[in-house]
């Protein structure tokens, strides 16, 4: 069982600790700063015990891997990422891709290829305990920029998330939950789930809480880009979303 907690960085990231209740082994995923990965870690191991045990990474962006070296160079643990971006990832001590399995403690998650943000983009999922890891795949509310990808990529990568459980964590790489929502509303102003989980986020931004992790089934009655059912839907979403 794997339990995950959201670690505010630098403006509006999240790097992801994560723990396996079994044998108390940590990761931390995409930790784009150091100091307050570092704080985190120490104060979960001082309050739990248990260990620190690996970094993960999902792309090569800096807001997410600029505190790999140092965070390595602190705690001495391995670094995993993909293969496919091995050459612009920080140095990595294990290279994956589609279907690797990556054990933490008694849990394992399975990588998943969700290109379309960055060509080399990779999400985790630890079917154990329901989380998701999807960087800046699939934000709640929203999808990434397709920096590198097509919009035929994104669909594809974000149809890889639509059939996992509904109760699944959805752990994105930022807080982009509440401008997200507006662009959501002026979308699909019709959908009274989107409108009842866009107040929620609203009232959870306002007592300055992160609205992440989200569930995936919210995230199936909600947001527009994994509802968009076809490739030119989601071309045409993304296309005006860039501009809203
Ligand atoms: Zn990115
Ligand atoms: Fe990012």
């Amino acid at each position: 069982m794997i339990k995950v907690t959201a670690v505010p960085i630098l403006s509006d990231n999240y790097a992801w600790l994560l723990r396996d209740e079994e044998s108390g082994c940590r990761a931390i995923v995409d930790p784009a700063e150091v100091d307050p990965v570092i704080r985190a870690i120490d104060a979960a191991i001082a309050a739990e015990g248990g260990s620190f045990d690996m970094i993960l990474l999902t792309h090569h962006h800096g807001d997410h891997v600029a505190g790999t070296d140092a965070i390595r160079a602190h705690y001495g643990v391995p670094v995993v990422g993909a293969k496919a971006d091995a050459h612009r990832l920080p140095k990595l001590d294990r290279e994956v891709w589609e279907g690797s399995e990556v054990d933490l403690g008694a849990s394992s998650a399975v990588v998943i290829e969700t290109p379309g943000h960055t060509r080399g983009h990779i999400s985790y999922y630890f079917a154990d305990g329901g989380v998701l890891l999807c960087g800046d795949t699939l934000f709640s509310l929203g999808c990434g920029r397709l920096l590198e990808g097509t919009p035929a990529e994104m669909f594809k990568s974000l149809m890889r998330f639509a059939p996992l459980p509904g109760e699944t964590l959805v752990c994105c790489g930022h807080e982009y939950t509440e401008s997200n929502a507006s662009f959501a509303l002026h979308a699909d102003p019709d959908n009274q789930d989107l409108r009842a989980y866009a107040q929620r986020v609203k009232e959870l931004r306002a007592m300055g809480l992160p609205t992440l992790p989200s569930r995936l089934s919210d995230e199936l009655a909600c947001n527009p880009f994994l509802r968009a059912g076809d490739v030119a839907t989601l071309a045409d979403l993304r296309a005006r979303k860039d501009k809203f």
